[in-house]
């Protein structure tokens, strides 16, 4: 085990291995059954699938992320049947999921693993970290659970129990070092990835955001946010500022063939290389003067839409339209609109479903 920090409640400094033993015999016990998870009995999971999982559960739920994650596994069994996919199936693939810059950056280190590994994951965290796209929570995983490395796994879910444990006074974001170094003291050589997954599975069943259920806990006995008798208080944070608001249109152009108008959006930026609804500029101030038509029809209002990205939230104003034969033939991809509303992005289907109601 690295070297336990000083401030570290006197419980814990005593006893790390009865922690340790304690939270492995409840994940024997209580392990979540997961898409990209072996049973018990099983040799260690596939990199591929706990590298898949990994990219897709980042900022989603697992819930959302289990069909995606058994559609590419299906679709494309191994890491180098992803890599020799065509970009825009797996961009349309991962529609729904948000954050499109990791669909490209999926592949890129797909790509990375079949061109320069022969379609074998590199097993230390410095070279998986060396691929395209992968970070350091990212390595981290994929080292302990693939391979068994004594890597020091923290996301949201570790960052919240060691902030309880430990009963960190230090708000969110400022208490990120402290709570990775306090996690980093109880990763030992025995079962890494288990001790991983453990800690994933506390945080996500029993130690969960808002108020923790205590009193299924293995480890009421060293925390000292349950001591303190308030463990919802923890982990502290400092308020956000409310995200900015944008304001824009989008366009919802059908034919008469059950098709409906898309554009091909610029591969960099937000939503790149995705397919999308003709829109506006997203601007900071609404109504600012009608944004110029794609195609001529005769557009009707279909209502608004709000959608939230990470660093903004948009209001959408939809106008649905029926084009004339011929209209911008040329101009967008014509897709049938059971294709589109499975290929979109979520602000679009939104968008689409809007303008069906
Ligand atoms: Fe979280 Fe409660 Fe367990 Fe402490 S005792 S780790 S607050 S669930």
């Amino acid at each position: 085990m690295s070297p336990v920090p000083a401030q570290l409640p006197a419980q814990i400094v005593d006893d790390p291995i009865a922690v340790r033993a304690a939270l492995l015999d409840w994940y024997d016990l209580h392990r979540r059954v997961l898409a990209w998870r072996p049973g018990p009995e099983a040799p260690r999971p596939d990199p591929y699938g706990v590298w898949l999982s990994e990219v897709m559960l980042q900022q989603t739920t697992t819930p959302h992320a289990t069909p995606y994650f058994k559609a590419f596994t299906q679709r494309w069994p191994t890491v180098s049947d992803l890599a020799a996919a065509a970009d825009e199936d797996v961009m349309a693939a991962w529609a729904g999921l948000g954050y499109y810059a990791r669909a490209r950056n999926l592949l890129a280190c797909a790509r990375a693993v079949a061109g320069e590994h022969g379609g074998v994951f590199p097993e230390t965290e410095a070279g998986l970290l060396a691929l395209p796209g992968v970070g350091a929570y990212t390595a981290a995983a994929v080292a302990a659970i693939a391979f068994g490395r004594a890597a020091n796994v923290v996301d949201g879910n570790v960052e919240r129990v060691m902030a309880r444990l430990f009963a960190v006074e230090t708000p969110l974001p400022a208490a990120r070092p402290d709570l990775r170094r306090l996690a980093g003291s109880l990763v030992a050589e025995d079962r890494p990835g288990d001790w991983a997954q453990a800690l994933m599975d506390l945080g996500a069943t029993v130690c969960r955001p808002g108020r923790p259920l205590c009193e299924r806990c293995p480890l009421t006995v060293w925390c000292a946010a349950f001591q303190s008798g308030v463990p919802e208080r923890f982990p502290l944070k400092v308020r956000k500022a409310d995200r900015p608001r944008r304001h824009g249109t989008a366009w919802v152009l059908r034919d008469g063939e059950g098709r409906v108008a898309l554009v091909r959006r610029p591969a960099k930026g937000l939503l790149g290389g995705m397919l999308g609804l003709p829109t506006s500029d997203w601007t900071a101030a609404a109504g600012e003067g009608p944004a110029p038509v794609p195609a001529p029809a005769d557009w009707r209002d279909a209502g608004a839409v709000e959608h939230v990205f990470t660093h903004f939230a948009l209001t959408l104003e939809v106008r649905a339209g029926e084009a004339q034969p011929g209209v911008g033939e040329g101009n967008f991809v014509w897709t049938l609109m059971e294709d589109a509303l499975a290929a979109l992005p979520t602000v679009f289907r939104k968008a689409l479903q809007r303008a069906l109601a």
